[in-house]
């Protein structure tokens, strides 16, 4: 029997045939605005890249600042963070773009034998909290005391934010974007190559490794090419293939919003790879360019900024 499926095999696996009903897959997580897509990711990896990477990436805290000011008003999922006071009573806070921000104390009622605190952001969820303890106490036999006196406001004080710059995340992010923008423009052949593997194993590997064996980690950094300080256009995210050294090498930039770059090399053994760039970011169609067309746009803009000379 002749299956219907996709030629070729998952490029986050390896080895998972590709069905027709197998789910488009964000190469930049759809939660940040990436539109761009691939079809050549199986679905069960699929699902674990969106738990397993984007998710650790959204709580990162450089992006986690980058989607809190360019998230449009509209977004389904308003950034939020695990927040608490001083004491560490846990705090729900609520962030969008245009704010304010609302930070609540989480609901809670804490026994300690006779001792009973109710902690609630309002008056009425304090009443419903304590019809919630007179049930209880009731199934027990016992009654509220008629004395109890009038909640206690208390001042939220200082609340503080955990994030994390976990350069882990952003290595297996790197690999998931590497791997998915290859399936778009390099033969599907190349996925045998010792390299694939590599970019795979950094995917999914909880602790990834350099060859050599050393921790394998990504961070953002600065731009350090001239090319990076014009083309990028925030908070676009902007991708783009680009020459490196080496006989079969390719480089890759990934520029979150664009201002956060990451870059990554990668060895061809011997496959073509065209030069292309995209751009995408939040309710806009994929822009896709390539390398000589941001390089005349570099150009253009530096002839733009440059006093003239004679
Ligand atoms: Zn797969």
């Amino acid at each position: 029997m002749k299956s219907a499926g996709r030629p070729g095999l998952c490029w986050y696996c390896g080895h998972a045939v590709l069905l027709v009903s197998d789910p488009p897959e964000h190469v930049i997580p759809d939660s940040m605005g990436g539109r761009l897509k691939t079809l050549r990711v199986c679905e069960s990896c699929n699902h674990d890249a969106g738990r397993l990477i984007d998710a650790p990436f959204m709580k990162d805290m450089l992006i986690f600042w980058d989607r809190l000011l360019h998230l449009p008003a509209s977004a389904k999922l308003p950034p939020q963070f695990e927040a608490t006071l001083e004491d560490g009573t846990p705090v729900d806070l609520r962030m969008t773009g245009k704010g304010p921000w609302t930070a609540n104390v989480r609901s809670s009622i804490k026994r300690d034998g006779d001792q009973i605190r109710i902690r609630a952001r309002d008056q009425a969820e304090y009443e419903r909290l304590l019809e919630r303890v007179r049930k209880d106490l009731a199934k027990e036999g016992r009654e509220l005391p008629a004395d109890l006196g009038a909640p206690q406001p208390q001042e939220l004080g200082e609340v503080r934010i955990a994030t994390q710059l976990d350069g882990v995340v952003w290595l297996r992010m790197a690999a998931k974007i590497t791997l998915g923008v290859l399936s778009l423009v390099v033969d599907e052949q190349w996925i045998r190559t010792p390299e694939a593997a590599k970019l795979r194993g950094w995917l999914w590997d909880e602790n990834p490794q350099n060859p050599e064996g050393s921790p394998a980690l990504a961070f953002p950094h600065q731009p350090t090419a001239k090319l990076d300080t014009y083309v990028p256009r925030p908070p676009e995210h902007l991708l783009y293939l680009h020459p490196a050294p080496g006989e079969s090498t390719v480089g890759l930039r990934i520029v979150f919003f664009g201002t956060l770059f990451v870059s990554v090399e990668i060895e061809l053994g011997g496959y073509d790879c065209p030069l292309k760039a995209w751009r995408t970011t939040y309710g806009q169609p994929v822009t896709e360019t390539d390398f000589q067309a941001l390089v005349m746009e570099a150009t253009l803009a530096v002839h733009e900024l440059d006093p003239p000379s004679n």
